[in-house]
Parts: structure tokens; C-alpha cells; sequence
């Protein structure tokens, strides 16, 4: 396992609980905004496996979850006994993921062994090589969106919004593809240090833009799933900002 970084406490990463984050490094995308270069280049690991389990059985009083974030952590050849043995200690688990590898998706819901998805979606289908790239496998992250959105485990799709990578038209697109989905964050996207591709040039829309985007979709999110208007009390929100 490649453990490039972590965070030993956190109230915000895990939804209402206190949990550890581990990044795990290496990538398999190369999204110019991605803030984290050092994670996905990362290739010497800073914790060995021993001390990561010493440090949560030590932790485990005060700690509730594990937040498994990369990087792409399912690209770990370990990271099925790794939440195993997490999972054995009592911690809910929150897999972050770019939705690269359904089958590990599938088979750690299928042991219970995940509590909660987070999964990446980094533009329409259609033009996801261009924001990621590299040449990505389109039907693997639409078999990985069509998983979560069957409900078999807790979960949160997450854009990153980049002014000069993503529009309003291509939101409405992603709508589209995650029609009947329950929680999809719209991440407005923050200049944070080095960004993986130092030579572009990126900026975020505005809180008041995000916020406008966010209403049109949760209305049409909501016409796409009750076109007649009927079978829905009260206010629709899947899309928030965050
Ligand atoms: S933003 Fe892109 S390159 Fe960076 S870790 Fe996430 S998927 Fe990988």
C-alpha cells in the first residue's frame, strides 16, 4: 500500500462523524485542476501498514470512520485486507473514488465493508477524456454511476467545476446521466498551491453562479423524474454547492 498522506482527525470529510483520511498515491487520471499532484506521483509510501493499524487502535475512541481518498485508492492491490482489517476494528469506511473499477466497488459493498461511496464525476461521457486526460474507460464509470445509483450503499456524486473545463451545458448533460440520483455535489473549484498541470490557466465561477446552476438543475432533475409534477412534496434538492 502507498499511504501519501493523511489526515489523523477530521469533522468534515466523513457526513457527521469524525474520521481519519488516508490518500493513497498514484492516479489514473491526470485532471489538470487536480490539486493533489504529490499524491498522484506519490511512489514512496510515508506510513508502513503496521503503523496505520497502531495508529487507529489507538484512535478508535475518538475516531468513528476511515476515509479512504487518493489519488486513486482502488488502484491499491492491497486495499481489499486493508479495509478488511479497518473494517474488523469496528470503523465505518468511506471509499473515494473516480469510478474507475466497478467490480471493487461491487464486491466491498457486497461484504459490507463500505459505508459510505464518494464518487467523482468528472464531466459528461462524452467529454470525459478531454477534462481527465487520458483515454478513460467510459462504460466502467457509467456501470460504477449506474451501481451507486441502485442504492446498495450510501453515497455522493461530486463535479468539480472549473470555468474554463465546464459549463452550464454540461451539467445539464451530467443530469442527464445521473438521473434518479440522490446527492450530487457541484465543488466549485479552489486554487489550492500546485495544480497538476502547472501551464493551464483555471478559475471558478462565482458563489452566486454556482448557486444559480445548483437551483436550475435541481429543477430540472426534478421535471426528469416527475414530468407530470405529482410525485414529489415539498422542495427537491440533489444538488448542492459545496
Ligand atoms: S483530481 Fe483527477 S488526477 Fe487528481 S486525484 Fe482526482 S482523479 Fe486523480
Amino acid at each position: 500500500m502507498n499511504i501519501a498522506g493523511i489526515i489523523k482527525a477530521s469533522l468534515i470529510d466523513y457526513p457527521g462523524k469524525a474520521s481519519a483520511v488516508f490518500f493513497f498515491g498514484g492516479c489514473n487520471f491526470r485532471c489538470g485542476y487536480c490539486h493533489n499532484p504529490e499524491i498522484v506521483n506519490c511512489i514512496h509510501s510515508i506510513m508502513e501498514m503496521e503503523e496505520v493499524f497502531e495508529f487507529l487502535q489507538k484512535r478508535r475512541r475518538f475516531l468513528d470512520a476511515v476515509c479512504i481518498s487518493g489519488g486513486e485508492p482502488t488502484l491499491q492491490k492491497e486495499l481489499y485486507s486493508f479495509i478488511v482489517q479497518v473494517k474488523k476494528m469496528g470503523y465505518l469506511i468511506k471509499l473515494d473514488t473516480n469510478g474507475t473499477d466497478s467490480n471493487i466497488l461491487k464486491k466491498l459493498v457486497a461484504e459490507n465493508l463500505l459505508d459510505y461511496v464518494a464518487m467523482d464525476v468528472k464531466a459528461p461521457l462524452k467529454r470525459y477524456d478531454e477534462i481527465v486526460c487520458v483515454k478513460s474507460d467510459k462504460e466502467e464509470i457509467r456501470r460504477s454511476i449506474d451501481f451507486l445509483l441502485s442504492n446498495a450503499v450510501a453515497y455522493e456524486f461530486r463535479t468539480t467545476v472549473c470555468k474554463e473545463l465546464l459549463s452550464f451545458k454540461d451539467l445539464l448533460v451530467i443530469s442527464e446521466e445521473l438521473k434518479g440520483a440522490k446527492t450530487w455535489y457541484l465543488q466549485t473549484f479552489q486554487k489550492q498551491g500546485e495544480l497538476l498541470n502547472e501551464k493551464a490557466t483555471f478559475s471558478a465561477y462565482s458563489e452566486e453562479e454556482m448557486k444559480e446552476f445548483a437551483k436550475k438543475l435541481n429543477e430540472t432533475m426534478k421535471r426528469n423524474l416527475y414530468p407530470m409534477g405529482t410525485n414529489i412534496k415539498g422542495e427537491f434538492t440533489c444538488v448542492n454547492v459545496r
